[in-house]
């Protein structure tokens, strides 16, 4: 089927939750994805933060391929052998002690509240006097379960499927006095996105997120840090709260972990951990073979090949670029992110859009979030040569869109 017959069907068939680009992927290589045509287009997306490895990485498909001629799913019934294996891994890289593996970011963040929820409740047991309320933070994005949304800030994705999870309240954003004021013994978990991706890619302060670790120790709360986006070495390292130094209770990941292949996992303490026992949760998919394999060979491929410190440098050089540019282009207020997770802020919610599709005509992938925020979320194998081309792309196209910034609407957060 071509472009224009998927479209007719998808529009009849599928539940309509997607404005898709008018685009038919068909096959990708390296950090490139090639249309039905056979044009290749520049990928500093990948997916949503999902192809990490790029398209068609070696180790990952002969992991994939290799596994699949073995064994594709077991239950949760029966070991097989990959579950220790990876979980070794992911414990090793967090710093955490153990692992509930899942199949997305929204099942590993319910995961989180509610070992979150059931950990208050050990104590409660114990006599000590905690609550049932989460914190959680303005413009964060947690997923779109019911649990999630109601932690997630955006109303829009929220208020359509009210009443959500009860008991959850929003904190201004790196505000350490909203935080204390509405912190007490009745927050069981704060909920912190490290560093923020859909909300517009905006990192927590090291004393925000000091001040949330030393909040949580006074009352036996816990600290939950969502790295769904950020974790597995977007940042150059293995998870952003260890740029910080500081240990979360709590971790998510998911979107790259196994190289494309649907998975999620919850990373906690042993501490934390006790408060499940078997058949308190569980998922019928999480952790099956084939995920953890291509898992397996993402983490021991970043290790080999050295891709955090690649990260490190590459994300330095395209962070440097995209200053040089804000430079030159008064519509760019800010470059943010760490690593490669990065974003610059338009002041003009029409202009990024504008500024989007026309890289898109390029053939260069990026994505508009939070309206004036232009994303960037390469995969890890990304070299400066391709930093150089996008970079000179977005100077041609600011060149050529430039519009005296008093004509524009004010950009920045205050649509939300
Ligand atoms: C994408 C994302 C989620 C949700 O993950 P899904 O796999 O889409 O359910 C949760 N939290 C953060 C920070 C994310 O970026």
């Amino acid at each position: 089927m071509k472009l224009e017959s998927i479209q007719a069907a998808e529009s009849k068939l599928l539940l309509q939750t997607y404005a898709r680009n008018p685009v038919l992927f068909v096959g990708g290589h390296d950090v490139y994805l090639t249309d039905e045509n056979g044009t290749d287009y520049l990928d500093l997306l990948s997916g949503i933060g999902v192809s990490a490895l790029g398209y068609r990485h070696p180790a990952i498909e002969s992991a994939i391929v290799g596994q699949a001629t073995r064994l594709l799913h077991t239950s949760n019934l029966f070991y097989h052998e990959g579950t220790a294996e990876l979980a070794m891994r992911l414990t090793e890289a967090s710093g955490m002690d153990r692992v509930f593996l899942c199949n997305s970011g929204t099942e590993a963040w319910e995961a989180a509240l509610k070992i979150a929820r059931a950990h208050a409740g050990r104590l409660r047991s114990q006599g000590k006097q905690i609550g049932t309320r989460f914190l959680a933070l303005e413009h964060g994005f947690h997923g779109r379960t019911i649990g999630s949304v109601a932690t997630t800030h955006k109303e829009r994705y929220r208020e359509p499927f009210a009443p959500v999870m009860p008991d959850v309240e929003f904190v201004r954003f790196n505000d350490i006095d909203d935080l204390r004021a509405k912190f007490s013994s009745e927050v069981c978990g704060i909920c912190i996105e490290v560093l923020q991706g859909e909300g517009g890619i905006h990192p927590v302060t090291r004393e925000f997120y000091a001040a949330a670790r030393e909040l949580c120790d006074s009352t036996g709360a816990l600290l939950l840090a969502d790295e769904i986006q950020s974790g597995v070495g977007r940042t150059g390292k293995w998870f952003a709260y260890q740029h910080f130094g500081i240990q979360p209770d709590v971790t998510t990941l998911a979107k790259p972990i196994a190289g494309g292949i649907p998975m999620g996992a919850m990373l906690c303490t042993e501490e934390v951990a006790q408060a499940m026992s078997p058949g308190l949760h569980g998922t019928t998919f999480g952790g099956g073979p084939l995920a953890c394999a291509a898992a397996i060979a993402v983490i021991d491929t970043i290790r080999k090949e050295g891709i955090l410190e690649h990260v490190q440098q590459v994300g330095a050089y395209f962070h440097q670029a995209l200053q040089g540019l804000a430079a030159k282009h008064d519509c760019i207020t800010e470059v943010r992110g760490i690593g490669l997770m990065l974003g610059i802020e338009i002041n003009s919610a029409k202009l990024a859009e504008t500024v989007a599709a026309e890289m898109m005509q390029r053939h260069i992938i990026l994505n508009r979030t939070s309206e004036t925020v232009l994303r960037f979320l390469p995969p890890y194998i990304l070299q400066r040569e391709h930093v150089d081309l996008a970079v000179q792309a977005l100077d041609e196209i600011f060149q050529a869109t430039s519009v005296p910034a008093t004509q524009l609407s004010a950009g920045g957060r205050s649509h939300v």
